[in-house]
């Protein structure tokens, strides 16, 4: 069975199928049409219980802003995932462990996600004890909710799974799958404003080309992200 999605949000609209959305263009959206994975949204508001469809209420010891209610996100994540559901459930979080390419591919091998947005200041923490969520952030940014970090998480999911890319092989050399960021690229014209194509890539010597990649992934490593390096397999070093 392929890798199935369940996206619970206030703003299903901002998915397939009520959107295309990013996660409905190009390859994403190409294998969602080939039904390579499969995508459902929830929407949150329809397991409020009054008649305004309340999500949320004020944080409990004061303060600003709202907090989405533990009993009605429960029903939702119910829903979409009862009890037996092999799938990971996920909330967006900035306070969550921060993904990173190996979580990716750990969760491409699985059956799906099931993954909480969360909107104004977060969720009452006794849903994500509850219903054991798994917190992911995407990165040391506050953003305003968790749609966007969803569509990120599966972006970067989707592409792996198999037969979703189209050269299988380019999968394994980018940044971060090595360990290290990527070399640069280029392409025609072979001169752009007085900057050339360096000569070893049209030298035709692919032992020298394969060389001068890897020099260059590494110098560039070593100044953008010296943390990589730091954490390189000492036998790569
Ligand atoms: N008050 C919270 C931020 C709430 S932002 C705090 O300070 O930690 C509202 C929602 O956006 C969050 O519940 C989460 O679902 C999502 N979100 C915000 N930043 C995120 C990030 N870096 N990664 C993943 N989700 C994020």
């Amino acid at each position: 069975m392929s890798f199935r999605a369940s996206v619970l949000t206030l703003y299903p609209e901002m998915f397939p199928p009520m959107s295309k959305g990013p996660l409905g263009h190009s390859l994403a959206g190409r294998a969602l049409e080939a039904g390579q994975w499969a995508l459902e949204t929830v929407q949150i508001r329809d397991f409020a219980s009054d008649r305004h469809r309340t999500v949320d209420d004020t944080p409990a010891g004061g303060g600003a802003g709202m907090v989405m209610r533990a009993d009605v996100l429960a029903r939702a994540v119910d829903h979409a995932s009862p009890p037996g559901d092999p799938r990971p459930r996920l909330l967006m979080s900035p306070r969550g462990k921060p993904l990173n390419q190996a979580r990716v591919r750990e969760l491409a091998a699985g059956p799906g996600a099931v993954i909480l947005c969360g909107r104004f200041e977060g969720v009452d923490q006794r849903l994500i004890e509850a219903r054991a969520l798994e917190e992911v952030s995407i990165g040391d940014y506050i953003l305003s909710g968790g749609e966007a970090a969803a569509i990120v998480l599966l972006d970067a999911v989707v592409r792996l799974l198999p037969g979703v890319m189209g050269n299988e092989a380019s999968a394994g050399e980018e940044s971060f799958e090595t360990g290290l960021l990527e070399h640069p690229h280029y392409t025609r014209p072979q001169e752009f404003e007085g900057r050339m194509i360096p000569d070893v890539l049209t030298s035709g010597n692919h032992a020298k080309i394969a060389k001068w990649r890897h020099e260059q992934a590494l110098a560039l490593t070593a100044e953008r992200r010296p943390d990589l390096i730091a954490a390189l397999q000492p036998v790569t070093k």
